[in-house]
């Protein structure tokens, strides 16, 4: 009798207790080897069928979080990072680097003429040029290893790290240039017969406290700077140039 006793209870623990602690910590998502998941979602009694239906569930419920996840860190229309992402990874640059030899730039871009542009196009035309826009430039910031993100309407960051000046230049060059490569005709614009941008940078150096809110600022100063000398130009922030701009641009933001 008690031997019957005794495996009854083992074939219990082995047949219904033990998948059932199992399933106990699969659904509350606590460490669990991938061989016992396989084996729980592979059986074929209601203990299986409800671990593939909880299984499916975690699926289902990580593709939604990755959905959400970049729905709030990327822009819906050209699927380049958002300024919340922008604002992040320059808090990480910054935090990652201290020395003027190791300096972080930050880049601002701005397409010159736009609202003539929409004028003349119309709004969804506008659409379709900031996608091709922010095609190109995402395309140069992959193979040349820097960050870039639509962080305005018409109006892009970048951010490099580890990089001096003059690389810094180039790069901001190179972005014009690869715009104006894709002579996308603007006829109603005063600087050129296609669709230039005007660039601002400044260096991690630059800022007096060197906080990233105070880079970006300089950088939207030395944009200022690039639009008021004619636009379809690379401006550098320099404090001399930025303290002969007018208060209300000069002020911090
Ligand atoms: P500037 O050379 O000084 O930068 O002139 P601008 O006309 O580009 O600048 P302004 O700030 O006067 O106008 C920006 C325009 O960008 C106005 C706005 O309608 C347009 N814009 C902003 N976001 C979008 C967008 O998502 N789609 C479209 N089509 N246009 C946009
Ligand atoms: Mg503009
Ligand atoms: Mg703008």
């Amino acid at each position: 009798m008690i031997l019957v006793i005794a495996v009854v209870l083992l074939l219990l623990e082995k047949i219904v207790l033990k998948p059932l602690r199992l399933l106990t910590q699969f659904t509350q998502q606590l460490d669990i080897h991938e061989t016992d998941v396989h084996k729980l979602t592979r059986r074929s009694d209601e203990i299986g069928l409800l671990s593939r239906a909880f299984q499916e569930q975690f699926t289902c419920q990580q593709q939604l979080n990755d959905e959400l996840l970049k729905m709030s860190t990327h822009d819906a229309l050209t699927g380049l990072p958002n300024r919340r992402l922008f604002d992040q990874q320059l808090e990480t640059a910054f935090s990652d680097t201290s020395t003027d030899s190791d300096s972080v730039a930050v880049m601002m871009l701005d397409i010159d003429h736009f609202k003539l542009y929409n004028d003349h196009y119309g709004h969804p035309e506008g659409d379709v040029c900031l996608q091709r826009i922010a095609d190109a430039m995402y395309s140069l910031a992959r193979t040349r290893d820097f960050f870039i993100a639509r962080t305005g309407g018409e109006e892009f960051c970048a951010l490099l790290p580890h990089i001096s000046p003059d690389k810094a230049r180039g790069i901001g060059e190179q972005l014009l240039a690869a715009i104006d490569g894709l002579q996308i005709p603007h006829s109603t614009s005063p600087v050129k017969p296609f669709v230039t941008i005007s660039v601002g940078i400044a260096m991690q150096k630059d800022a007096k406290y060197q906080s990233p809110s105070a880079v970006v600022s300089c950088a939207d100063q030395a944009l200022y700077l690039a639009k008021e000398a004619g636009r379809h130009q690379v401006a550098f922030f320099s404090p001399q140039l930025a303290s002969g701009l007018t208060p209300e641009h000069n002020a911090p933001q």
